[in-house]
């Protein structure tokens, strides 16, 4: 039998073959369908505004380079849509699927392209998380979001001209996600030594090399400006890479997501994951002993929350997730340990500001 270590230096990297970005970038999608050798019959994946957004574009390109497209029109990321999709594959026979949205539809024909064993093209119309990127599937099962495995996209088409439409908090809070590589990774990094988790050091540099430009490119990410969708896209995909090298989402999340999930199931109205995420990441780099401030001053200038306030979030929550936010994935062990004292979660809640 292979040593752990043996096994851990066979691992696969799946990573995308093409990835588009520019202003404009919709209308290659039959072109690059066509490099990637594609043919035949495909299904295009998305919500129904999405769809006016970009779907529709999406199908025209398509059928001018001679693909037969149909569409499937999904609503909330649950088993019974990704079955839906399924059923309708069985029918059409799709060489591949299109997921064309802001998350919701990505995750869906990821993880039907996985069941139906056929790739799957990612055509983000926000960049509000790295899903959009990653081989890991948000998915409602039994009324609770789970992350489930599935394939990374073939390609990613991501057209700024589309991207910068979207509201900037979706933009905003994709930040906010991205930034939360700096605690992920130091939560990694200490796993690493106090458990002896497979640690991968190229992975993990990419990873906060990533939020590191990010932050540095804070004063010039604005609402409305198509540079700014460029600059998130790009650390979004590198984002992407680093988990595919890692083969796990460990250098992009951490104690900050750990606490996005425990909101998610604590207050009544959560915010958007990567804006929770982005106050994660304040309060864990606290704990870390890292710079904080840092960290809040460039969600600040971004325009991201950084409060419970912000959050629009009772501060009774943030002490709840702080309190839980350990037994959520408790395998993945992170600066939370085995969880804090009421007292530290009020202490770190309130020194970084966040309530
Ligand atoms: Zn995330």
């Amino acid at each position: 039998m292979k040593s752990s270590k043996e096994q851990h230096k066979n691992r696969r990297m799946e990573l995308p073959r093409d990835v588009v970005v520019g202003h404009g970038a919709i209308n290659d999608t039959g072109k690059v369908c066509k490099d990637l050798k594609l043919n035949g019959n495909a299904i295009i994946i998305a919500g129904s505004s999405t769809l006016r957004a970009a779907g529709k574009t999406v199908q025209v390109v398509l059928e001018d380079s001679g693909f037969n497209v149909d569409v499937a029109i999904v609503k909330e990321p649950t088993m019974d849509e990704v079955a839906k999709v399924e059923n309708l594959s069985r029918e059409i026979k799709p060489s591949f699927l299109l997921g064309v949205g802001g998350g919701k539809s990505i995750d869906i024909a990821k993880l039907a392209s996985m069941h139906l064993d056929i790739p799957f093209i990612s055509v983000p119309t926000a960049a509000s998380h790295d899903g959009i990127v990653s081989s890991r599937a948000s998915i409602i099962k039994d009324k609770t979001t789970v992350s489930e495995t599935a394939h990374t996209p073939l390609a990613v088409i991501a057209d700024t001209a589309i991207i910068i439409l979207a509201p900037y908090r979706l933009l905003a809070s994709g930040c906010g996600d991205l930034i939360s590589n700096y605690t992920a990774v130091r939560d990694w990094e200490l796993a690493h030594r106090v458990r002896g988790e497979p640690f991968s050091e190229y992975s993990s540099i990419i990873s906060k090399m990533t939020a590191k430009i990010l932050i540095e490119s804070a004063e010039t990410i604005k609402p409305g400006i198509e540079e700014s969708a460029w600059t998130v896209m790009k650390a979004l995909v590198a984002s992407g890479v680093a988990m595919s090298i890692a083969g796990s989402s460990r250098p992009a999340s951490g104690s900050e997501h750990k606490f996005s999930h425990a909101l998610n199931e604590m207050a009544p109205n959560p915010a958007l994951h990567g804006e929770q995420c982005g106050v994660g990441t304040i309060m864990m780099m606290y704990l870390h002993g890292g710079n904080w401030q840092e960290i809040r001053n460039a969600l600040m200038v971004i325009g991201a929350p950084t409060s419970a306030n912000e959050l629009k979030i009772k501060e009774e929550y943030i002490i709840q997730a702080l309190l839980h936010a350990h037994r959520i994935r408790p395998e993945r062990y992170t600066i939370l340990g085995t969880g804090l004292t009421q007292e530290a979660a009020e202490n770190v809640a309130s020194i970084t500001k966040v309530i």
